[in-house]
């Protein structure tokens, strides 16, 4: 289904985005694509847009790693970010703390053992019954402002492991709990639900959400600490990913990060879900260094293998062959 939603828009959504910008093909330098990590179908049906716009026009094709653009995207907003700096990348399917120490040098601190904090917030929307026409994680942060955080009592996860990995399954399973003990009905939407009702579920979004920072404060704290004893120059954190547009989460990471003496930078919402700027953006870093491939042919014979890697650590180099022409 994915595959076909992909296949369906992919003209429509380069048509409309070339004619914003007042552009046709014929006025691009290159072609930035997202090659993983992700859903091989959809990668697919991406890398095969692009090699077609590349080919037809005979441009240089750069493919793109999706987490390296939502932490990029930080550069294009603020000029006075260079590397080395560290980034927090909180999304639907990830929950990275990376040291960025140059363009395509990346070393992971922490990562998720289970479940990213998206995951979390979009799971509980829904158990509490909340609209989830956009995504789980604005009804949360909307809903919590009614509620009191501490009052349903949440354990922080991974308090024993000094590291910098993250876990979310666990508050997940807590949430679901303390929803059944309440005996809400996720079937009567928030909208309907009586006012001792709506301030239940209120209580839950807003001690789950704390939970759920505090949780992104203590590992970013330790992760700061450890990397200014390797990279003394690290002045700033990137937030970034569908997570970092929530208010409360970008208010307590700045507190933290200007406690530990960094400063924080957080793309504007529309840049830290998903977005196509990201991925062009970081098109533009790789290509100014010469990292990019040669026009594909006019047409791909039929049995061309796709350069997409579903599964892809961020800090693996980039795929080998690709051009370092320059
Ligand atoms: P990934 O980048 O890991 O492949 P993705 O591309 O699906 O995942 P993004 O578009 O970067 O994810 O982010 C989507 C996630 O961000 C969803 O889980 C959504 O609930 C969450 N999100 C969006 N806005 C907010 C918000 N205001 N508060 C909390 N979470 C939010
Ligand atoms: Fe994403």
């Amino acid at each position: 289904m994915a595959e076909e939603a992909h296949s369906q828009v992919i003209d429509q959504v380069v048509q409309e985005a070339l004619d914003k910008a007042y552009m046709t093909e014929k006025d691009l330098t290159a072609v930035a694509v997202s090659i993983g990590p992700g859903l091989s179908l959809c990668l697919r049906v991406g890398v095969q847009k692009a090699r077609r716009i590349a080919g037809g026009f005979n441009l240089p094709i750069i493919g793109i790693h999706h987490m390296e653009a939502h932490a990029l995207v930080a550069r294009l907003i603020e000029k006075d970010l260079q590397f080395p700096f560290m980034a927090l990348l909180i999304s639907g399917g990830h929950n990275l703390l990376i040291l960025a120490r140059d363009l395509g040098q990346y070393i992971q601190l922490g990562t998720t053992i289970d479940d990213a904090i998206g995951e979390a917030y979009d799971k509980s929307a829904k158990w509490l019954g909340l609209d989830l026409s956009r995504s789980g994680g604005p009804a949360i942060e909307e809903l919590a402002r009614e509620g009191n955080a501490k009052s349903v009592s949440f354990s922080i996860p991974m308090r024993q492991h000094k590291d910098c990995n993250f876990s979310y399954a666990g508050l997940k399973t807590q949430v679901r709990l303390a929803i059944e003990s309440k005996k809400i009905d996720a079937k009567i939407p928030i909208s309907s639900a009586s006012y001792e009702d709506r301030l239940s579920r209120a209580d839950i979004a807003a001690s789950f959400q704390r939970i759920a920072v505090l949780h992104l404060e203590e590992r970013c704290e330790r992760a700061i600490q450890w990397a200014l004893k390797m990279e003394p120059s690290i002045k700033h954190l990137v937030v970034s990913g569908g997570v970092a547009s929530n208010q409360y989460v970008r208010a307590r990471l700045d507190t933290v990060v200007k406690k530990n003496g960094l400063q924080l930078v957080c793309p504007p919402p529309r840049l830290c879900t998903d977005n196509g700027v990201m991925v062009a953006w970081t098109g533009i870093e790789h290509f100014r260094v010469g990292r990019y491939d040669p026009p594909p042919p006019a047409e791909d014979p039929e049995d061309f293998v796709y350069d997409i890697r579903p599964r892809w650590p961020l800090g693996e180099e980039y795929a080998e062959g690709r051009s370092e022409a320059r």
